[in-house]
């Protein structure tokens, strides 16, 4: 019986042997789910409408009886698509999440397909091969030596940073890996940096009491003169120091932290204390990563014609990534600023040597690596390592080339100036990140009696603005709810919110209404009807504030 079964699974694997007809049903079924989805297509920066999800359904989910036939589950499928964020729809900026290309889509198709395991070369193959090439061709962008350095594609820009204070763990605490955490040594970090370090730091056992947070400027760039003031302390103290994270295009805001200054001060303080390990310093570049296409840029000659503004924009992220090729390791996310689809990450170190410090004992791995000569597998944390992330990397970055990136990249700039432009002539808009340059802005709106001039300053250094500065918080809540429900019924443009772009000095949050520009597809016109739409919301919300405050 179980026979009748089989012989009808099987026509639902692409099949061993050749077998035109199958293909074409194989094809078939992909182009009827593209179908399915093209119909949710529509003016909305989602697929199809919204709607509420119910979660005490899928709670009860259980597995049937019966199987599906794979008609049915594609359909079915393509039911979870709908109210998919369409990250490539110009009134979509909510977020750094690309849209991905067709050539990374195809790449995930075929590595799906063909299933490599990063592990070893003996089930990867010529995937090994990817991995190794965008070792090397990041290694290049980045400054490194590619013969000396070294890298493998994990689960994202967290595994990266896990990757980093792991191995500068090893450094500090010789034998850790075997012996554990005798002692906790600290990692630093920006205020503004991402989260994920204290998650890594718990994860890893040092716990987040020992992340310590630099504060940083209103460039959201960490304070170097506090860092190393932090790092004498703990040093004086007998502290070790895992690692020196600093952030290459913060989350938010796209600030960018003095890497040279960090790796300088990082220099001095072997020298200073005698340290018998050198501190990791890793560079967070998961989102600036992609701006080193523009470290030849000819900014006199300007090949690619981009506005002077956005030249300027361009040329100060640039003059930020110096440093970059004598980071320890850098972090880098292709499903951020390299157009493809989750999860695709390198973490790439300068020496090769602290990847490998790493390693296990062969004698752990008996049912590996008897063949071939590629063996990530001895010293990354994860066994199955899929193939995708590297392919989908490989294939953009074929796709696009320096200059395809260039060009992708400078637009997105190019628009955030332009957006930046139309607000700064509103008198009731304050943009927040006015000193980052990448492609994400953030602003605040206004009550139009508030003196726009003064206010953010004064709300941002003094503590008797407080009330001042949590009733503007509100406003821009209120406001960025507003937005949302007209983005969604097909009006205006779906932006992000912050709801603690920063800290003020003292320590009360900052609510931000966020453009974050990832799409292609955004022109003038989209922007301008932003600002429009954000001027109506504020319309919108003092005509029904005026009764209640009367
Ligand atoms: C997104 C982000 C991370 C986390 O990366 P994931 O790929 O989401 O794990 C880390 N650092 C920065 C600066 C980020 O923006």
């Amino acid at each position: 019986m179980y026979r009748n079964i089989l012989t009808q699974l099987r026509q639902s694997f692409p099949q061993p042997v050749s077998d035109r007809v199958h293909d074409s049903y194989v094809a078939h079924t992909v182009m009827r789910a593209l179908d399915h989805v093209d119909q949710l297509k529509t003016d909305l920066p989602v697929l199809g409408p919204k709607q509420p999800l119910d979660y005490a359904a899928a709670r009860r989910s259980e597995l049937a009886d019966q199987g599906t036939d794979l008609e049915q589950v594609v359909q079915e499928l393509v039911g979870y698509m709908r109210g998919a964020s369409l990250w490539g729809h110009p009134r979509n900026q909510v977020n750094v999440c690309p849209p991905p290309t067709v050539a990374a889509l195809v790449a995930e198709l075929l590595a799906g397909l063909a299933n490599p395991n990063l592990v070893w070369d003996e089930v990867s193959h010529r995937f090994a091969l990817a991995e190794l090439e965008m070792v090397a061709t990041l290694s290049r962008l980045v400054g490194y030596d590619s013969q000396r350095s070294a890298g493998l594609f994990t689960f994202g820009g967290t595994a990266c940073t896990l990757y980093a204070v792991r191995a500068g763990l090893e450094k500090a605490l010789p034998h850790a890996m075997r012996d554990g955490l005798g002692e906790l040594p600290v990692v630093l970090g920006s205020e503004c940096g991402h989260y994920c370090l204290k998650s890594v730091a718990g994860w890893v056992g040092l716990g987040t009491r020992n992340v310590i947070l630099i504060p940083s400027d209103a460039r959201n760039q960490m304070s170097v003169e506090l860092l190393a003031e932090a790092a004498r302390t703990f040093l004086r103290r007998g502290k070790r120091i895992a690692c020196i994270v600093a952030t290459m295009g913060t989350t938010d805001s796209f600030g960018l932290d003095d890497l040279e200054a960090v790796l300088s001060l990082r220099d001095e303080l072997v020298d200073e204390f005698a340290l018998d390990y050198v501190p990791h310093v890793h560079a967070d570049a998961v989102i600036g990563w992609a701006w080193a296409v523009f470290r030849d840029y000819d900014f006199q000659a300007n090949p690619l014609v981009f506005r002077p503004r956005t030249l300027r924009a361009l040329a100060a992220t640039v003059e930020r990534l110096k440093g970059l090729e004598r980071a320890d390791s850098v972090g880098i996310d292709f499903h951020k600023t390299g157009f493809a689809p989750y999860v695709s990450s390198l973490v790439l170190f300068r020496e090769q040597a602290d990847l490998l410090r790493l390693g296990r004992e062969p004698s752990d791995m008996p049912y590996l690596f008897q063949t071939g000569e590629y063996h990530p597998g001895r010293y990354s944390l994860e066994t199955s390592r899929s193939g995708a992330g590297a392919l989908a990397a490989l294939a953009n970055l074929r796709l696009f080339g320096r200059s395809g990136l260039q060009a992708l990249l400078g637009h997105l700039v190019e628009m955030a100036q332009a957006l930046r432009e139309l607000l700064e002539s509103k008198p009731s808009i304050h943009i927040v990140n006015r000193e980052n340059f990448g492609p994400v802005t953030l602003f605040r709106v206004y009550p139009p009696s508030v003196d726009t001039f003064k206010v953010p300053e004064r709300e941002m250094s003094d503590p008797t603005f407080a009330s001042e500065l949590a009733r503007h918080n509100e406003y821009n809540r209120q406001l960025a709810h507003f937005l949302h429900q007209e983005a969604m019924s097909g009006r205006g443009i779906l932006l992000g919110q912050s709801d603690c772009y920063r800290h003020t000095p003292y320590g009360e949050p900052i609510v931000a209404l966020k453009s974050y520009l990832m799409t292609p597809f955004v022109e003038e016109h989209h922007l301008q009807e932003l600002v429009d739409k954000v001027l109506q919301a504020q319309g919108e919300l003092e005509s029904r504030l005026v009764p209640s405050s009367s």
